[in-house]
């Protein structure tokens, strides 16, 4: 990916990154090579990125189940938000970089992408789109005001960090699930399935200027679909192995899907 308007910083000292085909570099002497598939690894750690956030099978398992298309609604909202807009957009642990690679392919948006994972921004890089890092979210190696768009689906919430590398009126989107979301599988892993609470995150730095629903149904038409979706979810760890076992043998399952969009402005 050629690289326009670089918004990126050295996790170390703070000076721009400059990038080539090979490595990222500051003025400090510090650099940072890329991985075979093109995304640098800028996490700040002593730790491996590769033990950190979602493993391997996870993260192709997830991928697998996006390029079925189940989350197109979602994609294509997102990208209908952004359509017009321009300039730089980053995608908030952006995963196996599904939402980031249609995004960043939209005219006049150059897009970032970073995760916790590498494994998840091994196989964005793959994708293409963006350029793609491995960092995490609370200390973002984005300059200040550097980002025009952000985007942020099911991640937490770190408003003075989000509200740092976004610009002067520069907009985030950030998604999560709708009440009615996966409900068909509530349905048949609980006697008594809830409601999700819907609850955008709250902020007193930016300012919410809108909030769209995207509402669906789908038909899970494989075992392993029904297995990865609920892997996705965070009831999949709080469920215990007496309900797990009610997905056993399902190979089919019709649910509604349905996110929550909230829109914030920098102000
Ligand atoms: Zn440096």
């Amino acid at each position: 990916m050629e690289i326009k308007h670089n918004i990126l910083i050295c996790p170390v000292c703070g000076n721009v990154l400059q990038a080539d085909d090979k490595t990222f570099a500051c003025a400090g002497g510090h650099s940072f090579d890329r991985a075979r598939e093109g995304y640098v690894n800028l996490l700040r750690t002593s730790k491996r990125g590769d033990k950190l956030g979602d493993d391997k099978a996870s993260a192709r398992s997830r991928q697998e189940f996006l390029n079925r298309g189940y989350y197109a609604p979602l994609r294509d909202a997102l990208t209908e938000r952004v359509r017009d807009r321009s300039g730089t957009l980053l995608d908030i642990c952006c995963g196996e970089g599904y939402y980031t690679s249609a995004l960043g392919r939209l005219d006049g948006i150059e897009a970032y992408g970073f995760d916790l994972s590498r494994e998840m921004v091994r196989l964005a890089a793959k994708r293409g789109g963006a350029t793609y890092f491995v960092a995490n979210l609370a200390a973002i190696p984005a300059a200040t005001g550097s980002v025009d768009t952000a985007v942020h689906l099911f991640a937490p919430f770190h408003e003075r960090e989000f509200a740092r590398v976004l610009r002067r009126g520069g907009r985030l989107y950030s998604v999560v699930p709708g009440a009615r979301h996966l409900f068909g599988l509530k349905e048949l892993l609980y006697d008594k399935p809830y409601l999700n609470d819907e609850q955008l995150p709250e902020t007193t730095i930016l300012r919410r200027v809108s909030v769209r629903k995207v509402s669906g149904r789908i038909l899970l038409a494989a075992a392993e679909d029904i297995e990865a979706v609920f892997r996705m979810t965070p009831y999949y760890f709080h469920t215990g192995e007496r309900d797990k076992e009610k997905l056993r043998g399902v190979a089919q399952l019709e649910t509604e899907i349905e996110f929550v969009i909230g829109e914030y402005e920098n102000p």
